[in-house]
């Protein structure tokens, strides 16, 4: 630890944003990268805890205290070395990740917690600044080949791990572009995708051969992969939206989450809106906010992106409901330190402006004679204790302007397409919630398959969907060649510092 006192002399102080008012106007990033002294000043905050707790909050058990400390004494190419041990790409998890381990930071207990997260982001950013990112080319390969089929986080940790152990890799994508959600899905107000682009042509650089618009299961069939390769990782994603069965839900005017955002990432890269993120046409081209009254179903993250893309649409009004209470605005005492906390969350997308409802029942889509939306019925759902049981009751009808609904309301399980069909027909099971089954390495009841990522665990976050692919890479690697130096997981400071 460097600065014994840093801790109490010092206060969180997260980077800077760019004001509401400029931002709304463009699609650019809304953080701005913190300066250098300021991230080392933040980074001395980090104190000699003893039992880092981090490490666990972190799902890729990142040293952070490690790499913390060697910001804070100006090693910043020893602390580059230290989080690229057990992060494939902190530059995503540094701007997106909603941060575990900051839930679990010792100092959270009583004070604000460390600002791993920016400390994160600046690392990596100093070193691509400074040229330390080089492509990994193996000197040694393995005669073993690897598919991949999904090039989303899971997918593109799992082939620069495999490509390091020396194995050929090739990733399958359906799309028209890699980068599975991290393209697609998130908003580039959030996560820049030249930011996705650089990384992309990195691994390219070290071996890793990219295959878009390549649908696997239609024109390209899983029996040739399991023919071709040694080995074939699925991490194709959870991405089959729930569907609101109120009344009127066929009016126009209806859209899931995923089809409004992608098309507007299209928009900002200049692709044609001819196919969407799964490569299939989309129902309507032109989803776009500007002047409308938009109602976005769901609370979560998927929803608070559609209400920072509809406020740089210019919507007239833009109201998010969600079913599930307001949570609490600090830590629920059912979740206390070092879990995840149940609480409010605000996010950048939130401050530019929306009316959030809780406990919201949809009742009705609400369309005029040519069958297009303009109205939602809504009640307030309340709770009351009856015969010793909780009992749900609407009150409060009543009706919300509406012409633009977008569906933010979850994601039910992997599709279930002619990929998931000739998965299953090798052998792969599926689970009660229709995602693809694997053991505790990742490997599918057919040997030859592995999954990982939101294909198996549901619909979760970058950093967990990079640790699957990670593991699912060390664990193939070692039913490839018997054994394995992959990192896995469990990577201590002790053999970090050793490297
Ligand atoms: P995905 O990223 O879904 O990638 C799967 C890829 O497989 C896709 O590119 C898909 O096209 C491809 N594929 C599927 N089937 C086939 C096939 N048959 N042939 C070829 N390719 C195929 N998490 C965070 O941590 N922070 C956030 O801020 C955040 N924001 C989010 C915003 C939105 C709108 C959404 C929907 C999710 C968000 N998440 C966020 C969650 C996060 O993006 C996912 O958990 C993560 O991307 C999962 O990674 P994955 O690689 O398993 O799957």
């Amino acid at each position: 630890m460097g600065k014994p006192t840093g801790f109490l002399e010092i206060d969180r102080k997260l980077a800077p944003k760019r004001a509401v008012s400029e931002r709304v106007n463009d699609y650019k990033e809304i953080e701005i990268l913190n300066s250098t002294a300021d991230t080392e000043a933040q980074a001395s905050r980090c104190m000699d805890c003893g039992t880092p707790f981090c490490h666990n909050g972190c799902p890729l058990g990142n040293v952070i205290p490690e790499f913390n400390d060697a910001v804070y004494e100006q090693n910043w190419k020893y602390a580059y070395d230290i989080l690229s041990t057990t992060n494939n790409f902190p530059e995503f998890t540094g701007r997106i990740c909603p941060a575990p381990c900051e839930s679990s930071c010792v100092l959270g207990i009583n004070k604000p917690a460390v600002a791993i997260e920016l400390i994160e982001k600046s690392i990596i950013e100093k070193a691509y600044a400074e040229g330390w990112v080089i492509p990994f080319v193996p000197k040694v390969r393995t005669d073993k080949k690897i598919a991949i089929i999904g090039s989303g986080p899971a997918g593109l940790a799992a082939a620069a791990q495999l490509n390091k152990a020396g194995h050929f890799v090739t990733v399958y994508e359906r799309a028209d572009q890699i980068g599975g959600l991290l393209r697609y899905g998130i908003p580039d107000f959030k996560l820049d995708k030249s930011v996705v682009t650089r990384r992309v042509e990195i691994m390219k650089q070290e071996g890793i051969i990219f295959v878009t618009n390549s649908n696997v299961g239609t024109a390209d069939k899983l029996a040739n992969l399991t023919n071709d390769f040694d080995a074939v990782l699925v991490a194709t994603g959870s991405t089959t939206p729930r569907v609101i069965l109120a009344k009127g839900n066929d009016a126009l005017g209806i859209y899931p989450a995923m089809e409004f955002l992608s098309q507007q990432n299209k928009r900002n890269a200049s692709i044609n809106l001819e196919v969407n993120h799964k490569g299939e046409k989309y129902h309507n081209t032109n989803i776009y906010a500007e002047g409308k009254h938009v109602v976005i179903i769901g609370g979560g993250d998927t929803g608070s992106d559609c209400v920072g893309t509809s406020n740089r649409h210019r919507a007239a009004s833009i109201t998010q409901i969600e079913v599930m209470p307001k949570p609490p605005v600090d830590r629920a005492s059912n979740t206390p330190w070092p879990n995840w906390p149940n609480m409010l969350r605000t996010s950048t997308s939130h401050d530019e402006g929306v009316e959030r409802l809780w406990s919201i029942s949809l009742q009705e889509f609400i369309k005029n004679d040519r069958g297009e939306l303009e109205a939602l019925l809504i009640g307030d759902i309340v709770y009351n204790m009856k015969d010793g049981k909780i009992e749900q009751e609407v009150i409060n009808s009543r009706k919300i302007p509406c012409d633009l609904a977008l569906v933010a309301a979850g994601f039910i399980h992997t599709d279930h397409d002619s990929l998931f069909d000739q998965l299953i027909s090798v052998g792969v099971k599926s689970d009660e919630r229709g995602n693809l089954v694997a053991n505790s390495s990742y490997q599918s009841d057919n040997e030859k398959v592995f999954i990982a990522g939101d294909a198996r665990r549901g619909q979760s976050l970058v950093v967990w969907a990079i640790s699957e692919g990670r593991e699912a890479a060390r664990n193939i690697d070692l039913y490839l060649m018997g054994k394995t130096s992959l990192e896995g997981k469990s990577v201590s400071s002790f053999d970090v510092l050793a490297k």
